[in-house]
């Protein structure tokens, strides 16, 4: 199994390599150079196992050799054995046929979790083979962050640096990521928006000295390892509910789009998967896109479902690379325009789009309310970015196909805006009660390349 860059200017890369790599050196994102299938008989042979024998089937074919079937499956069960839920990422009933797919049960109670913890142990255990060490530069809008540190603090060949909005994190968002005290993980409050951090890390990235000087690698979610880990639960939710024999329909809230595109990879994978729909806060970049106004950046409005406030959704560059029929120089252009603004999408990718997403918005009134309705309706206290997503599944979804609505972070991540919603302040689960009294250790730093990099530089082990 090949990886190859969007952008179709970067060598071409086995998993591991692809992995560790993260970004491509043309600034494109590595893909997989076909996307594997599984059969009918495969996909109906998943019912009934468990979530990580389900991991080990599903993503076995994009791993290819680069680790043993016996490690693989190690690397599974480490990363998903301090997850406070025996199914991993269980179903609840919302409503006839609309199913909630809880992914919050993770260490740092967020879906990223599934992908962080995963990366986590692969890292570890292809940089122990290769007797080498690396450091990881993230940008995030409050759940990545959190999950990478969880993920890597402690591991002897990994520093890892996270850049977070300064002032536009939930406490609990922020507590988690100030309050480990493993010396090769690092918090850096920068003074900006997401979009700034994302755009310094990669520039980091873009600048080959200091990439290579510092053997820098990253972990957003632009790393396909992280979205192929994403795929798994699009199988076990769906089989779950009679895949393959019948259809189901998914919808995401989304940001950077790895989550909804991990959903594409399983469709094309052969799970039959009726509608993929895109929901999307107040910052609604890619639901107006889709409904055909072409990609235009604005300014970031920060919303009470903060994971999804972003204006350069990353992976939305892999969709419109298969949207445009695996044409990087098309991608490259576009990607180009990104820079002074935006694009507009070629009428054959619309249509390609719009075959695979569906899409839709809902406001911070809208999201408050759903909290508020989902509540009296099945007693189900959800968090707003679950919030926006049900109020979007509840316009698209079909009596008929059954619908899983992605919960992706537990209601006590976003406590104001949960009791402002219910009344009620949803409480952390105890192995997490103390998070208010741990001591907190992060450095303010300038919205600034240099500054940033320097900073790296003289806190790293050598
Ligand atoms: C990251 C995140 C999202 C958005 O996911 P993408 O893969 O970036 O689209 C949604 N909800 C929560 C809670 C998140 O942490």
């Amino acid at each position: 199994m090949k990886y190859i860059s969007t952008r179709g200017q970067a060598p071409e890369l086995t998993f591991e390599e692809a992995m560790l790599t993260g970004l491509a050196r043309d600034g494109g994102l590595y893909v997989p150079a076909e996307i594997p299938t599984l059969s009918r008989e495969e996909i109906a042979g998943l019912a009934g196992l468990s979530y990580e024998e389900t991991a080990f089937r599903v993503m076995k074919p994009f791993i290819g050799d680069c680790f043993t079937d016996e490690e693989f499956r190690g690397i599974i069960s480490r990363a998903y054995e301090g997850f406070g839920h025996a199914a991993r990422a269980p179903l609840k009933q919302l409503a006839p046929n609309h199913f909630l797919l809880e992914l919050f049960h993770g260490p740092t109670l967020a879906f990223k979790d599934f992908a962080m913890q995963l990366i986590g142990q692969l890292f570890q255990t292809a940089l122990a083979r290769r007797g080498d060490r690396v450091t990881i530069a993230g940008a995030t809008s409050g759940d990545t962050g959190s999950a990478a540190m969880e993920a890597f603090r402690g591991l002897s060949n990994v520093d890892v640096f996270i850049l977070y909005p300064h002032g536009r994190v939930s406490e609990v968002q922020r507590r988690q990521m100030t309050t480990p005290q493993d010396a090769n993980v690092h918090a850096l409050a920068v003074d900006g928006d997401f979009d700034d951090c994302q755009a310094r890390v990669k520039d980091m990235f873009n600048d080959f000295d200091f990439r290579d000087g510092v053997k820098l690698a990253g972990v957003n979610s632009i790393n396909i390892a992280r979205v192929l880990a994403q795929v798994v639960y699009y199988f076990s939710s769906a089989v779950s509910l009679g895949a393959p024999e019948r259809e189901v329909s998914f919808t995401v809230p989304t940001g950077n789009f790895g989550d909804i595109f991990a959903g594409y990879i399983a469709q094309q994978m052969g799970l039959p998967i009726k509608d993929l729909v895109v929901a999307t806060n107040q910052n609604d970049i890619l639901h107006r896109c889709l409904e055909g106004q072409g990609y235009h950046k604005g300014d970031t409005q920060p919303s009470i479902s903060p994971s999804m406030d972003i204006q350069v959704s990353s992976n939305f560059e892999r969709a419109l690379y298969f949207a445009y029929g695996k044409d990087s120089g098309a991608v490259a252009q576009l990607m180009d325009e990104l820079k002074s603004g935006g694009f507009e999408v070629s009428q054959g990718a619309m249509q390609a789009l719009g075959e695979t997403y569906k899409s839709g918005r809902a406001s911070e009134e809208e999201t408050l309310a759903t909290i508020t309705s989902e509540l009296a309706a099945s007693g189900e206290l959800i968090c707003p970015h679950g919030a926006v997503a049900v109020k979007v599944a509840n316009e698209q979804r079909e009596a008929a196909v059954p619908m899983v609505t992605l919960a992706t972070a537990h209601p006590a991540k976003f406590p104001a805006a949960v009791k402002q919603a219910s009344g009620i302040h949803p409480d952390l689960p105890a192995r997490m009660g103390d998070l208010f009294e741990r001591d907190e250790r992060v450095t303010r730093i300038a919205n600034d390349l240099a500054a940033l990099e320097a900073h790296i530089k003289a806190n790293i082990a050598s």
